[in-house]
């Protein structure tokens, strides 16, 4: 393998300034991009001079092939565009996604066709317009939709007829190379080879963080509204975390902590055994363990929200057997309005919607007789705190925002769930 010539090597060169440098006011259509918030991509970018793609393909590692005859002739505006292009599929993480759908070869031309058209608007936006990556609407789709839909939509569409290999053969056409789809081709480099250099998987990451943070800068500072690049950026910046499972594992975790990791043991025969031969039933040490929920009824909590962070608790408690001995809910604004003792959690009448201090829901839970195991605050966060942990009694507070709403801090002695919707 040979690496790009001195004069090919000057052509990338160009390309990528054309792609970064500032765009003068005024500027012809065919300047500068002021793409530079995509320098940290470009330049981390590997060239490699290959034959069998018709123009360029990339691979998982950031190596981009490049075919020194097109390179050789192609004018700037399109080399920039084919290198943003591959990059693209890179900050998307599309080998990845598309491993996530088990695309394989017979489905690797459809899914090159969603991805495609998923970041054909950005390259548009962008100013740069690479062959053979049609916006969606000319494939009948509509715009601003994630690969992932694309590739459902064209998925029902009859599947195109051709020469399609085993599941784990590469494609027939190189097509965007295996950093578009997963599927390493023959004229890729092995991910280790020592001759070029490569990005592996925590690089990348670091990547797109550092592109997200410079595209927020530079949308920032020109006053601009953010497009595709902006959702995309705050996945990156802004991961979502699924919170209901955490949510379900804290309050699970809880229930056992509290009965000393003894909720269910089969060294102690239950004396219903005796009745039922041959079957051996758990016996516990200790009574199922009580619960409260004091919930945050101040006219700032979202109801949606609440609805779905009560059903994930009720279904936690529910699996653990803990809403048949009941559970007590405190609904809390600036005093406590109610307490009842209900099998759900939804079940519970609330009242409230004036201003928070749940300090008088949570000593009023603590106070309850039995005194609860566990108490669950739902809160948007906007209220003062007890100085001091309610003594045996483990809290967790399920904090409840819309996307992009900040969340306030918690204490110490808080397990926090951070449940946005
Ligand atoms: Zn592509």
């Amino acid at each position: 393998m040979s690496a790009l010539n001195p004069g090919l090597l000057d052509r990338l060169a160009a390309a990528k300034l054309w792609l970064i440098s500032a765009r003068p006011v005024g500027a012809r259509d065919g300047g500068p991009r002021g793409l530079a918030y995509l320098a940290t991509a470009l330049y981390a970018l590997a060239p490699v001079p290959c034959h069998e793609v018709a123009t360029t393909a990339v691979d998982e590692y950031w190596r981009i092939y490049l075919n020194p005859d097109w390179l050789a002739t192609a004018d700037v505006s399109q080399v920039g565009a084919e290198l943003t292009h591959a990059l693209w599929h890179l900050l998307h993480d599309h080998a990845a996604r598309a491993r996530d759908l088990r695309v394989d070869a017979t489905s690797a031309l459809s899914w090159h066709a969603a991805a495609d058209a998923a970041i054909s608007g950005t390259l548009e936006d962008s100013g740069l317009h690479p062959d053979g990556v049609p916006p969606p609407q000319t494939l009948g789709m509509p715009p601003g939709r994630s690969a992932e839909e694309y590739f459902a939509l064209l998925s029902r569409l009859p599947a195109a007829a051709g020469p399609d290999g085993g599941r784990d053969d590469p494609p027939a056409d190189p097509g965007c190379g295996s950093g578009c789809d997963g599927l390493p081709r023959g004229f890729e480099l092995p991910a280790d080879a020592a001759a070029v250099a490569h990005v592996d998987r925590f690089g990348a990451t670091e990547i797109r963080r550092r592109v997200a943070i410079e595209y927020r800068q530079h949308v920032t500072s020109r006053g601009l509204t953010p497009g595709d690049v902006g959702r995309w950026s705050e996945r990156i910046l802004e991961p979502r975390v699924a919170w209901e499972p955490l949510l379900s594992r804290a309050v699970r975790r809880a229930v056992a902590w509290r009965n000393g990791n003894t909720e269910y043991t089969y060294r102690r025969p239950s004396r219903r055994a005796a009745a039922t031969p041959r079957v051996v039933l758990p016996g516990t040490h200790r009574p199922l363990p009580g619960v409260a929920m004091v919930i945050d009824t101040s006219g700032s909590v979202d109801d949606a929200l609440l609805g779905r962070a009560l059903g994930e608790v009720d279904g936690a408690l529910r699996g653990l057997g803990v809403s048949d001995a009941g559970v007590t809910v405190l609904a809390c604004d600036a005093a406590v309005h109610a307490v009842k003792r209900v099998r759900r959690a939804r079940d519970a009448a609330l009242a409230g919607g004036g201003g928070t201090d749940l300090r008088h829901g949570i000593s009023a839970a603590a106070a309850l007789r039995p005194r609860p195991e566990m108490i669950v605050v739902f809160t948007d966060g906007y209220t003062p705190w007890p100085a001091t942990p309610p003594p045996g009694s483990a809290v967790i507070a399920a904090l409840l925002a819309r996307e992009g709403q900040p969340m306030p801090a918690t204490p110490a002695w808080v397990t926090r769930v951070e449940c946005r919707l």
